[in-house]
């Protein structure tokens, strides 16, 4: 999911809102929602669909106030229905509160049965509800607002980055493992206004110069007198998912001081140093994989052409929910350039393979387009592991390296040579220290606990 928030008296924040979702798309196609507060008066809009298809001119119009938080979705809990959407609303004794969360939470079992006690009236399937209503349920026991978030904090386990609404200023927070990103920028002016977004392109978008991350297990709390910070967490660790930086965040976000189209270039030089393979042209899958085959070519001096076209108007086909939608997605995205490829021994690129069947169906599509020799070259380690911290890796009977070894994978997907790059080189690619990151689709080796019945129902 794609987070926002922002607090600007005296700006138009539901557009700023809405500017910096619409470049947070990508992290989420299936519902977008803005929450603003005027006074202790919220208003809320949020429905199906892409950010440019939820809002207009006129519903922004209808959202005043000096504060916004704003949402796009991307279920992995939860069914993909509009009471789902986000921002989740809940009244307190404080006043309302509007809650986005990008994340997954891992003991909802639990914690959804101690709400249900306390006779929390659950309205939806996520577990970013109940996080609102463990903030809400602190609230009405007496506590104020850093008090109630915080001790909610506490009851939650896995993956959270949050920005939360309040009538008096705007929260944003880190899991104590950072697994999803949070990053705070700042408007010029006097006084400076606050931004929080998931990704450095969301404050590109409006102006807002980007400051600083918020730290893992660190809450920050936005008000008329700045920004304040809370280290919440005892035992804060960094642990972000080197997914986002593999392939989910977009490549012009800055993660450790660089673009991640820096990183996933470099992610293509290793590529070509560990598995270097002759032939005439390298091409990336659209658009993940471009980075990193232009690495690739940099570094291998085999040269670079596109060799498939993608329409950009179809979402990412793996964010839809059924697997029937994904397969005629695939369909819909993806023309290959016939006169490129016509007898070319190709390598082509891509930053992972799940289940292999986008793959499977794009070497096809090559040889079809008269491809004599093809190659696959993988951005990453084999993904072994389901996801259980919010992205959507499916279940592991699903994932076809965890049952295949990488010969049987070219098999299957019926290329000439098939190679991945090692998880030492993609960490060593990060030029930061290998413990800082959660790589459990890689290796099993999950930051978090997993309960058992969780863990059943994904991994085989
Ligand atoms: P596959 O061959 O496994 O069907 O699809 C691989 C493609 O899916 C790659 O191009 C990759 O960019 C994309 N992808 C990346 N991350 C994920 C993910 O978390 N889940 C799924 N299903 N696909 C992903
Ligand atoms: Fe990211 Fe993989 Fe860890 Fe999930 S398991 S948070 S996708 S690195
Ligand atoms: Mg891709």
């Amino acid at each position: 999911c794609g987070v926002f928030g922002i607090y600007a008296p005296g700006e138009n924040v539901a557009k700023l809102t809405y500017f910096g979702l619409y470049a947070l798309q990508h992290r989420g196609q299936e519902s977008a929602g803005i929450a603003t507060f005027e006074g202790t008066q919220v208003h809320l809009h949020k429905d199906m669909g892409l950010v440019s298809q939820v809002f207009n001119e006129s519903i922004l119009d209808q959202l005043p106030g000096s504060l916004a938080v704003g949402h796009t979705r991307y279920s992995t809990t939860g069914s993909s229905r509009k009471v789902n959407a986000q921002p989740a609303v809940l009244e307190t004794r404080l006043g309302s509160l509007a809650l986005a969360h990008n994340g997954n939470l891992v003991n909802t079992v639990q914690l959804r049965q101690e709400l249900l006690e306390n006779k929390c009236n659950l309205v939806t399937t996520t577990d970013s509800e109940m996080i609102a209503f463990a903030i809400a349920e602190a609230i009405n026991a007496g506590a104020d607002w850093l008090e109630g978030a915080i001790q909610a904090f506490h009851r939650c386990q896995g993956a959270f980055s949050l920005v939360i609404g309040t009538p008096n200023g705007v929260m944003g927070v880190r899991d104590p493992n950072g697994i999803r990103p949070l990053v705070i920028g700042t408007l010029a002016g006097n006084p400076v206004r606050y931004v929080l977004a998931s990704e450095t392109c969301g404050l590109d978008i409006i102006g807002a110069e980007y400051l600083r991350d918020v730290e893992p297990g660190e809450l920050v709390w936005i008000t008329e007198e700045g920004l304040a910070s809370y280290h919440w967490s005892q035992q804060p660790q960094r642990k972000l998912c080197i997914f986002e930086m593999i392939y989910f965040a977009r490549p012009d976000s800055v993660m450790h001081n660089e673009s991640l189209y820096s990183y996933r270039m470099r992610l293509g030089h290793q590529l070509a140093k560990e598995s270097f393979v002759d032939a005439d042209i390298v091409f990336g899958v659209p658009d993940s994989g471009i980075p990193a085959a232009i690495g690739f070519s940099q570094a291998s001096g085999v040269a670079y052409a596109e060799g498939l076209i993608k329409n950009r108007y179809v979402g990412r086909t793996f964010i839809q929910p059924t697997q029937t939608m994904r397969e005629s997605g695939i369909r819909m995205k993806l023309n290959p350039l016939k006169d490129v490829l016509a007898g070319k021994r190709v390598i082509i690129v891509d930053d992972s393979i799940v289940r292999g069947t986008t793959s499977r169906k794009l070497v096809k599509t090559l040889r079809e387009a008269g491809a004599v020799e093809v190659h696959m070259r993988i951005s990453s380690p084999p993904v072994t592991h389901p996801c259980f911290y919010g992205i959507d890796t499916d279940s592991q009977d699903q994932l076809i390296a965890a049952t295949k070894s990488v010969a049987e994978i070219a098999k299957q997907l019926e290329v000439d040579s098939l190679a991945y790059l090692s998880w030492e080189g993609m960490l060593e690619a990060t030029r930061e220290d290998t413990n800082s990151f959660c790589s459990a689709c890689f290796t099993g080796d999950y930051p978090v606990a997993i309960p058992e019945q969780v863990k059943r129902s994904k991994l085989s």
